[in-house]
Protein backbone atom coordinates (compact mmCIF):
# COMPACT_ATOMS: atom_id res chain seq x y z
CA UNK A 1 0.00 0.00 0.00
CA UNK A 2 1.43 3.07 -0.75
CA UNK A 3 0.90 6.01 1.71
CA UNK A 4 1.10 9.74 1.50
CA UNK A 5 3.73 12.37 2.18
CA UNK A 6 3.66 12.34 6.17
CA UNK A 7 2.37 15.70 7.02
CA UNK A 8 5.55 18.06 8.76
CA UNK A 9 4.49 20.10 11.71
CA UNK A 10 7.60 21.99 11.52
CA UNK A 11 10.67 22.11 8.98
CA UNK A 12 12.46 19.86 10.57
CA UNK A 13 13.19 15.76 9.53
CA UNK A 14 12.64 13.81 12.49
CA UNK A 15 16.71 13.49 12.06
CA UNK A 16 17.32 16.91 13.27
CA UNK A 17 14.84 16.60 15.80
CA UNK A 18 16.35 13.90 17.51
CA UNK A 19 19.55 15.61 16.89
CA UNK A 20 18.03 19.61 18.09
CA UNK A 21 17.30 17.08 21.44
CA UNK A 22 20.34 15.82 22.58
CA UNK A 23 20.15 12.62 20.84
CA UNK A 24 23.60 11.16 19.42
CA UNK A 25 24.17 9.86 16.16
CA UNK A 26 25.45 6.72 18.12
CA UNK A 27 22.84 6.47 20.55
CA UNK A 28 19.99 6.85 17.36
CA UNK A 29 21.80 3.91 14.87
CA UNK A 30 21.36 1.81 17.97
CA UNK A 31 17.88 2.75 17.98
CA UNK A 32 17.51 1.92 14.46
CA UNK A 33 18.90 -1.24 14.56
CA UNK A 34 16.44 -2.49 17.38
CA UNK A 35 13.56 -1.02 15.56
CA UNK A 36 15.37 -3.42 12.14
CA UNK A 37 15.58 -6.16 14.77
CA UNK A 38 12.01 -6.09 15.99
CA UNK A 39 10.40 -5.69 12.71
CA UNK A 40 12.03 -9.34 12.01
CA UNK A 41 14.61 -7.08 8.96
CA UNK A 42 17.48 -8.62 10.45
CA UNK A 43 20.41 -7.10 11.89
CA UNK A 44 22.05 -5.37 8.82
CA UNK A 45 18.28 -3.51 8.86
CA UNK A 46 19.58 -0.76 10.93
CA UNK A 47 20.96 1.28 8.55
CA UNK A 48 18.14 1.85 6.14
CA UNK A 49 15.30 2.40 9.14
CA UNK A 50 18.41 5.08 10.04
CA UNK A 51 18.15 6.15 6.58
CA UNK A 52 14.20 6.47 6.37
CA UNK A 53 13.85 8.19 9.50
CA UNK A 54 16.30 10.63 9.24
CA UNK A 55 14.34 12.15 5.98
CA UNK A 56 11.03 11.79 7.05
CA UNK A 57 8.83 14.32 8.91
CA UNK A 58 7.57 14.30 12.34
CA UNK A 59 3.76 12.96 11.08
CA UNK A 60 0.47 14.48 12.77
CA UNK A 61 -1.17 11.79 15.10
CA UNK A 62 -4.63 11.22 15.99
CA UNK A 63 -5.31 9.16 18.69
CA UNK A 64 -9.07 8.16 19.25
CA UNK A 65 -10.23 6.34 22.35
CA UNK A 66 -13.70 4.92 21.92
CA UNK A 67 -15.45 2.17 24.22
CA UNK A 68 -12.33 1.15 25.44
CA UNK A 69 -10.30 0.87 29.58
CA UNK A 70 -7.39 2.87 28.54
CA UNK A 71 -5.16 0.15 29.20
CA UNK A 72 -3.73 -0.07 25.31
CA UNK A 73 -2.62 3.50 26.22
CA UNK A 74 -1.09 2.38 29.62
CA UNK A 75 1.08 -0.19 27.62
CA UNK A 76 2.17 2.36 25.11
CA UNK A 77 3.49 4.04 28.18
CA UNK A 78 5.28 1.62 28.92
CA UNK A 79 7.00 0.63 25.59
CA UNK A 80 10.75 -0.06 25.97
CA UNK A 81 11.88 2.23 23.58
CA UNK A 82 11.13 5.10 22.28
CA UNK A 83 9.77 6.18 25.91
CA UNK A 84 6.54 7.69 24.97
CA UNK A 85 8.45 11.53 25.82
CA UNK A 86 10.29 10.47 22.82
CA UNK A 87 7.02 9.14 21.06
CA UNK A 88 5.34 12.46 21.92
CA UNK A 89 8.23 15.00 21.48
CA UNK A 90 10.29 13.40 18.91
CA UNK A 91 8.80 11.18 16.55
CA UNK A 92 5.23 12.30 16.29
CA UNK A 93 2.98 15.04 17.03
CA UNK A 94 0.15 13.38 18.89
CA UNK A 95 -2.29 16.49 18.28
CA UNK A 96 -5.23 14.51 19.92
CA UNK A 97 -5.95 12.16 22.44
CA UNK A 98 -8.21 13.00 25.36
CA UNK A 99 -6.46 10.84 28.39
CA UNK A 100 -2.97 12.11 27.43
CA UNK A 101 -3.75 15.85 26.26
CA UNK A 102 -3.35 19.46 28.74
CA UNK A 103 -6.78 20.13 27.40
CA UNK A 104 -9.96 18.88 27.91
CA UNK A 105 -14.43 19.28 26.97
CA UNK A 106 -15.23 22.26 23.89
CA UNK A 107 -10.76 22.93 23.90
CA UNK A 108 -10.12 19.13 23.65
CA UNK A 109 -12.49 18.41 20.59
CA UNK A 110 -11.47 21.80 18.84
CA UNK A 111 -8.00 20.87 18.72
CA UNK A 112 -9.22 17.44 17.20
CA UNK A 113 -11.42 19.28 14.62
CA UNK A 114 -8.35 21.89 13.61
CA UNK A 115 -6.09 19.05 13.33
CA UNK A 116 -8.15 16.84 11.07
CA UNK A 117 -8.52 20.03 8.71
CA UNK A 118 -5.20 21.09 8.24
CA UNK A 119 -3.77 17.47 7.87
CA UNK A 120 -6.64 16.54 5.94
CA UNK A 121 -5.29 13.10 3.78
CA UNK A 122 -2.22 12.48 5.74
CA UNK A 123 -2.74 12.25 9.40
CA UNK A 124 -1.63 8.91 10.98
CA UNK A 125 -5.34 7.69 13.22
CA UNK A 126 -4.45 5.81 15.82
CA UNK A 127 -7.99 3.73 17.41
CA UNK A 128 -7.97 1.86 21.00
CA UNK A 129 -11.91 0.64 21.50
CA UNK A 130 -14.35 -0.50 20.14
CA UNK A 131 -17.76 0.73 18.16
CA UNK A 132 -21.41 0.04 19.60
CA UNK A 133 -23.49 0.28 17.23
CA UNK A 134 -26.80 -1.52 19.13
CA UNK A 135 -29.89 1.71 19.46
CA UNK A 136 -28.01 4.51 16.98
CA UNK A 137 -24.23 4.12 19.19
CA UNK A 138 -25.59 5.47 22.67
CA UNK A 139 -23.59 4.03 24.56
CA UNK A 140 -20.00 5.56 23.16
CA UNK A 141 -20.61 8.99 22.75
CA UNK A 142 -17.91 11.86 23.10
CA UNK A 143 -19.03 15.33 23.11
CA UNK A 144 -22.40 14.72 22.31
CA UNK A 145 -21.35 12.26 19.02
CA UNK A 146 -21.36 8.82 18.82
CA UNK A 147 -18.10 6.94 18.68
CA UNK A 148 -18.97 5.44 14.78
CA UNK A 149 -19.77 8.86 13.99
CA UNK A 150 -16.36 10.50 15.06
CA UNK A 151 -14.47 7.49 13.88
CA UNK A 152 -16.09 7.40 10.18
CA UNK A 153 -15.35 11.34 9.75
CA UNK A 154 -11.45 10.73 11.27
CA UNK A 155 -10.52 7.99 9.31
CA UNK A 156 -12.01 9.60 5.87
CA UNK A 157 -9.07 12.07 6.39
CA UNK A 158 -6.65 9.71 7.55
CA UNK A 159 -3.59 8.65 6.02
CA UNK A 160 -3.32 5.63 7.43
CA UNK A 161 -5.42 4.25 10.21
CA UNK A 162 -3.63 1.30 13.07
CA UNK A 163 -6.33 -0.10 15.81
CA UNK A 164 -4.64 -0.78 18.39
CA UNK A 165 -5.81 -3.78 21.41
CA UNK A 166 -8.52 -6.44 21.03
CA UNK A 167 -11.26 -3.92 21.63
CA UNK A 168 -10.61 -2.07 18.16
CA UNK A 169 -9.44 -5.30 16.39
CA UNK A 170 -13.08 -7.18 16.88
CA UNK A 171 -14.57 -5.79 19.64
CA UNK A 172 -13.18 -7.48 22.80
CA UNK A 173 -14.68 -8.31 25.79
CA UNK A 174 -17.88 -6.12 24.97
CA UNK A 175 -18.42 -7.74 21.82
CA UNK A 176 -17.87 -11.49 23.42
CA UNK A 177 -21.66 -12.94 23.87
CA UNK A 178 -24.26 -11.87 23.87
CA UNK A 179 -22.37 -8.45 23.11
CA UNK A 180 -25.40 -6.16 24.32
CA UNK A 181 -24.26 -2.91 22.70
CA UNK A 182 -23.64 -4.16 19.43
CA UNK A 183 -20.01 -3.90 19.84
CA UNK A 184 -17.62 -4.32 16.64
CA UNK A 185 -14.23 -3.76 15.43
CA UNK A 186 -12.68 -0.41 13.51
CA UNK A 187 -11.83 -2.31 10.40
CA UNK A 188 -15.51 -3.56 10.56
CA UNK A 189 -16.75 0.10 9.95
CA UNK A 190 -13.70 1.56 8.18
CA UNK A 191 -13.61 -0.69 4.90
CA UNK A 192 -12.53 1.84 2.27
CA UNK A 193 -8.90 1.53 3.95
CA UNK A 194 -6.27 -0.68 5.12
CA UNK A 195 -6.62 -1.02 9.29
CA UNK A 196 -3.81 -2.29 10.71
CA UNK A 197 -4.54 -4.40 13.86
CA UNK A 198 -1.91 -4.28 17.02
CA UNK A 199 -3.40 -7.34 18.64
CA UNK A 200 -3.90 -7.71 21.93
CA UNK A 201 -5.83 -7.13 25.21
CA UNK A 202 -3.52 -4.96 25.72
CA UNK A 203 -1.02 -5.25 22.65
CA UNK A 204 2.72 -4.49 23.94
CA UNK A 205 3.54 -1.04 23.52
CA UNK A 206 6.93 -1.49 21.42
CA UNK A 207 4.43 -3.57 18.62
CA UNK A 208 3.03 -0.04 18.66
CA UNK A 209 5.61 1.67 18.08
CA UNK A 210 7.83 -0.79 16.08
CA UNK A 211 4.58 -0.14 13.40
CA UNK A 212 4.93 3.71 13.72
CA UNK A 213 8.80 3.64 13.03
CA UNK A 214 8.07 1.17 9.86
CA UNK A 215 5.59 3.66 8.31
CA UNK A 216 8.12 6.42 9.22
CA UNK A 217 10.99 4.95 8.26
CA UNK A 218 9.56 3.29 4.87
CA UNK A 219 6.78 5.37 3.97
CA UNK A 220 4.20 1.96 4.02
CA UNK A 221 2.56 0.00 6.71
CA UNK A 222 4.57 -3.47 7.64
CA UNK A 223 2.86 -6.48 5.85
CA UNK A 224 -0.31 -7.98 7.69
CA UNK A 225 -1.50 -11.33 7.72
CA UNK A 226 -5.24 -11.96 6.68
CA UNK A 227 -6.28 -10.73 10.12
CA UNK A 228 -4.72 -7.14 9.39
CA UNK A 229 -1.83 -8.24 12.13
CA UNK A 230 1.91 -7.01 11.53
CA UNK A 231 3.59 -10.39 10.42
CA UNK A 232 6.68 -9.26 11.99
CA UNK A 233 4.85 -9.25 15.46
CA UNK A 234 2.40 -11.91 15.03
CA UNK A 235 3.74 -14.40 12.88
CA UNK A 236 4.83 -16.53 14.96
CA UNK A 237 3.15 -19.12 17.03
CA UNK A 238 3.81 -18.73 20.58
CA UNK A 239 3.50 -22.57 21.29
CA UNK A 240 6.38 -22.60 18.50
CA UNK A 241 8.77 -20.30 20.23
CA UNK A 242 7.49 -20.79 24.07
CA UNK A 243 10.94 -21.77 26.19
CA UNK A 244 8.52 -24.85 27.99
CA UNK A 245 8.29 -26.66 24.72
CA UNK A 246 10.61 -29.11 25.51
CA UNK A 247 8.35 -29.85 28.22
CA UNK A 248 5.52 -30.11 26.54
CA UNK A 249 7.01 -32.62 24.20
CA UNK A 250 9.09 -34.72 26.76
CA UNK A 251 4.69 -34.64 28.26
CA UNK A 252 6.02 -33.00 31.42
CA UNK A 253 3.15 -30.38 32.92
CA UNK A 254 2.12 -28.69 35.45
CA UNK A 255 -0.89 -30.21 36.72
CA UNK A 256 -1.92 -27.82 39.63
CA UNK A 257 -0.50 -24.08 40.50
CA UNK A 258 1.70 -25.24 43.10
CA UNK A 259 2.95 -28.35 42.72
CA UNK A 260 6.50 -29.39 41.68
CA UNK A 261 6.01 -29.93 37.87
CA UNK A 262 4.88 -25.63 38.40
CA UNK A 263 8.36 -25.29 40.65
CA UNK A 264 10.16 -26.56 37.94
CA UNK A 265 9.17 -24.43 35.22
CA UNK A 266 6.91 -27.36 33.45
CA UNK A 267 4.48 -26.91 30.41
CA UNK A 268 0.86 -24.96 31.45
CA UNK A 269 -0.76 -26.83 28.88
CA UNK A 270 -2.84 -28.98 31.68
CA UNK A 271 -3.92 -25.75 33.45
CA UNK A 272 -5.27 -24.22 30.10
CA UNK A 273 -2.43 -22.65 28.47
CA UNK A 274 -3.55 -21.64 24.91
CA UNK A 275 -0.28 -21.14 23.10
CA UNK A 276 -0.84 -23.92 20.56
CA UNK A 277 -3.06 -21.85 18.88
CA UNK A 278 -2.44 -18.61 19.12
CA UNK A 279 -0.06 -16.19 16.87
CA UNK A 280 1.84 -12.95 19.30
CA UNK A 281 4.52 -11.50 19.73
CA UNK A 282 4.96 -11.72 23.45
CA UNK A 283 7.45 -14.74 23.78
CA UNK A 284 9.46 -12.08 21.66
CA UNK A 285 8.97 -8.32 22.94
CA UNK A 286 7.64 -9.65 26.29
CA UNK A 287 6.50 -6.93 28.82
CA UNK A 288 7.34 -3.86 30.85
CA UNK A 289 11.13 -3.35 28.91
CA UNK A 290 11.25 -6.81 28.14
CA UNK A 291 11.15 -8.15 31.99
CA UNK A 292 9.00 -11.08 31.41
CA UNK A 293 5.81 -12.37 29.77
CA UNK A 294 2.82 -14.32 31.15
CA UNK A 295 4.17 -17.96 30.35
CA UNK A 296 7.92 -16.76 31.72
CA UNK A 297 5.56 -16.11 35.06
CA UNK A 298 4.17 -18.93 35.24
CA UNK A 299 0.61 -18.27 34.07
CA UNK A 300 -0.87 -19.96 30.98
CA UNK A 301 -1.37 -18.03 27.89
CA UNK A 302 -5.02 -17.09 27.54
CA UNK A 303 -4.94 -15.90 23.35
CA UNK A 304 -5.81 -12.54 24.22
CA UNK A 305 -4.32 -11.88 20.14
CA UNK A 306 -7.41 -14.02 18.75
CA UNK A 307 -10.78 -12.76 17.55
CA UNK A 308 -13.61 -13.75 19.88
CA UNK A 309 -10.93 -14.77 22.39
CA UNK A 310 -13.84 -14.46 25.31
CA UNK A 311 -15.59 -16.92 23.92
CA UNK A 312 -13.19 -19.57 21.88
CA UNK A 313 -10.72 -19.86 24.50
CA UNK A 314 -12.97 -20.10 27.98
CA UNK A 315 -12.67 -21.05 30.55
CA UNK A 316 -9.43 -19.58 30.71
CA UNK A 317 -8.08 -22.70 33.42
CA UNK A 318 -9.62 -25.62 31.38
CA UNK A 319 -7.52 -27.43 28.62
CA UNK A 320 -7.43 -26.38 24.80
CA UNK A 321 -10.96 -27.16 23.19
CA UNK A 322 -10.80 -29.60 20.24
CA UNK A 323 -12.47 -27.26 18.20
CA UNK A 324 -9.64 -24.60 18.14
CA UNK A 325 -7.48 -26.58 16.46
CA UNK A 326 -9.61 -28.25 14.42
CA UNK A 327 -10.49 -31.58 16.08
CA UNK A 328 -6.74 -32.51 15.91
CA UNK A 329 -5.08 -33.67 19.07
CA UNK A 330 -2.97 -30.79 19.48
CA UNK A 331 -0.28 -32.96 19.82
CA UNK A 332 -0.61 -34.10 15.66
CA UNK A 333 -1.90 -30.37 15.30
CA UNK A 334 1.75 -28.98 16.26
CA UNK A 335 3.19 -32.08 14.35
CA UNK A 336 1.80 -31.40 11.20
CA UNK A 337 1.67 -27.46 11.22
CA UNK A 338 5.86 -27.39 12.35
CA UNK A 339 6.60 -29.79 9.76
CA UNK A 340 4.88 -27.69 7.09
CA UNK A 341 6.35 -24.57 8.42
CA UNK A 342 9.66 -25.89 8.15
CA UNK A 343 9.43 -26.28 4.29
CA UNK A 344 9.19 -22.75 3.92
CA UNK A 345 7.87 -19.56 4.23
CA UNK A 346 5.12 -19.49 2.29
CA UNK A 347 4.42 -23.02 4.21
CA UNK A 348 4.48 -20.68 7.57
CA UNK A 349 1.83 -18.21 5.73
CA UNK A 350 -0.17 -20.91 5.14
CA UNK A 351 -0.04 -22.45 8.47
CA UNK A 352 -0.86 -18.94 9.94
CA UNK A 353 -3.25 -18.46 7.67
CA UNK A 354 -5.09 -21.91 8.67
CA UNK A 355 -5.13 -20.86 12.20
CA UNK A 356 -6.64 -17.54 11.77
CA UNK A 357 -9.56 -19.19 9.57
CA UNK A 358 -10.38 -21.44 12.10
CA UNK A 359 -11.34 -18.38 14.27
CA UNK A 360 -13.21 -17.06 11.19
CA UNK A 361 -15.45 -20.04 10.85
CA UNK A 362 -15.55 -19.61 14.70
CA UNK A 363 -18.22 -16.70 14.20
CA UNK A 364 -21.05 -18.70 15.52
CA UNK A 365 -19.13 -19.06 19.12
CA UNK A 366 -20.10 -21.51 21.24
CA UNK A 367 -21.52 -20.59 24.55
CA UNK A 368 -21.06 -24.34 26.00
CA UNK A 369 -18.68 -26.33 28.00
CA UNK A 370 -15.71 -27.09 25.60
CA UNK A 371 -14.26 -30.26 24.81
CA UNK A 372 -10.78 -31.45 26.40
CA UNK A 373 -8.05 -32.24 24.04
CA UNK A 374 -5.61 -34.86 25.82
CA UNK A 375 -1.72 -33.79 25.59
CA UNK A 376 0.54 -36.47 24.65
CA UNK A 377 1.81 -39.21 27.72
CA UNK A 378 4.62 -38.41 29.70
CA UNK A 379 7.42 -41.07 28.09
CA UNK A 380 7.70 -42.43 31.96
CA UNK A 381 3.75 -43.96 32.28
CA UNK A 382 4.53 -44.11 36.24
CA UNK A 383 4.67 -39.70 35.76
CA UNK A 384 8.20 -39.50 37.55
CA UNK A 385 9.24 -36.27 36.92
CA UNK A 386 12.48 -35.85 35.08
CA UNK A 387 15.15 -33.15 35.34
CA UNK A 388 14.89 -30.02 33.44
FE1 LIG B 1 -8.45 -2.15 27.62
FE2 LIG B 1 -7.84 -4.56 26.55
FE3 LIG B 1 -9.50 -2.88 25.26
FE4 LIG B 1 -6.89 -2.27 25.43
S1 LIG B 1 -7.77 -4.05 24.34
S2 LIG B 1 -8.61 -0.86 25.78
S3 LIG B 1 -6.37 -3.09 27.48
S4 LIG B 1 -9.90 -3.86 27.28
FE1 LIG C 1 4.39 -23.19 26.09
FE2 LIG C 1 1.76 -23.26 26.44
FE3 LIG C 1 2.87 -24.64 24.41
FE4 LIG C 1 3.19 -25.45 26.94
S1 LIG C 1 1.24 -25.38 25.78
S2 LIG C 1 4.79 -25.29 25.37
S3 LIG C 1 3.32 -23.50 28.07
S4 LIG C 1 2.85 -22.40 24.66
Amino acid sequence: MSLPDLQATDSATLGASLAARGVSRRDFLVFCSEMGAALGLGSLAGPSVAEGLQRARRPVVVWLQLQECTGCVESVLRSAEPTIGNLLLDIISLDYNHTLMACAGQAAESALNQSMRANHGTYLLVVTGSVPMADNGIYCTIGGRTAHDILVEAAEGAGAVIAVGACAHWGNIQAARPNPTGAVGVADIVTDKTVVNIAGCPPIGDVITATIVHYLAFGRLPELDGDGRPLFAYGKRIHDLCPKRAHFDAGQYVERFDDDGARRGWCLYKVGCKGPAVYSPCPIFQWNTRTSWPIGAGHPCIGCTERFFWDTMTPFYGRLPADVVGGFGVERYADTIGAAAAVGALAGVTAHAAATGIHRMREGRRSQSLPVVEPPPPPDAGGSHGQD
